[in-house]
């Protein structure tokens, strides 16, 4: 069966390209060659969780591996808890660079908005990640500013009837019992953004207000509540931020109705 994700080659951006429109989405193409990987091993690797208030809000773990973003959703999020088994849906691969973006995806495939809400570095605890993978038992290290420690991605079996496409998607995220692990509810704790702190309403609000207004987000079905209430919320900072008058250029400038300073 030609299942992409148990092949052993690495999954192409074929689909995360033909699931968008670059034209009309914000989102990193994936043009740029991934750094040379062919002269040594990178001592660090990259690891995000692009938390994405879309149809359903569900965070979006990405780990690097040879040059792309391996990429589950998990909808519940992550949970220091070694007792949570979250559910995470193995998704396509995403391009290197949308490991750090933030913003609003205007329409089509996931359109609504993405926060960093962490990022970091990550080690696989295993000799080979594509054994690993298709093993369906990813071991690992986090070190993030929210997430860290050892980790387990532990495939599920499908449930009978799931379609082709769907098979050997369905996995579990568990944090092991160590050092970072915990009570501590961390999506509630640490809800924002590690990029600048601020939370979906205030990346609504630095974008363009005609991708929202005209366009509004969730084309592809009704915005859930909670995103209509984000938009609701970004549009008032907006009209807020019109309204207050705007400060002097610079403290250190002089306003034009003073004296010029005397000259030395
Ligand atoms: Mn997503």
């Amino acid at each position: 069966m030609a299942d992409s994700l148990h092949s052993k080659h690495r999954m192409p951006l074929d689909e995360y390209r033909r699931k968008r429109d670059f034209a009309k989405t914000p989102e990193p193409a994936g043009d740029r060659k991934p750094r040379s990987r062919k002269i040594r091993k990178p001592k660090t690797l990259y690891f995000c969780v692009q938390k994405h208030l879309a149809s359903r809000l569900h965070y979006d773990l990405r780990l690097e591996h040879d040059g792309v973003l391996l990429s589950w959703a998990v909808p519940k999020g992550p949970s220091l808890d070694h007792r949570d088994k979250h559910m995470a849906v193995r998704t396509e691969d995403h391009p290197y660079d949308y490991g750090e973006f933030e913003g609003v995806i205007p329409e089509g495939y996931g359109a609504g908005v993405v926060m960093l809400w962490d990022y970091g570095t990550w080690q696989p605890e295993v000799e080979d990640v594509d054994a690993a993978l298709q093993k369906g038992d990813l071991k690992f290290t986090l070190d993030g500013y929210k997430l860290k420690g050892s980790w387990v991605l532990v495939r599920t079996r499908d449930r009978p009837g799931t379609s082709a496409s769907q098979q050997g998607r369905s996995w579990l995220l568990i944090k092991h019992r160590d050092h970072w692990s915990g009570a501590l509810d961390i999506t509630t704790f640490a809800p924002l953004s590690v990029k600048n702190e601020g939370d979906f309403d205030d990346i609504l609000a630095a974008e363009m207000p005609a991708i929202w207004v005209t366009g509004r987000p969730g084309t592809g079905g009704a915005p859930s509540k909670m995103l209509r209430e984000v938009v609701a919320k970004a549009a008032t900072k907006i009209v807020e931020r019109e309204r207050t008058p705007e400060p002097p250029a610079s403290r250190r400038g002089r306003p034009a109705n003073r004296k010029p300073p005397r000259s030395r």
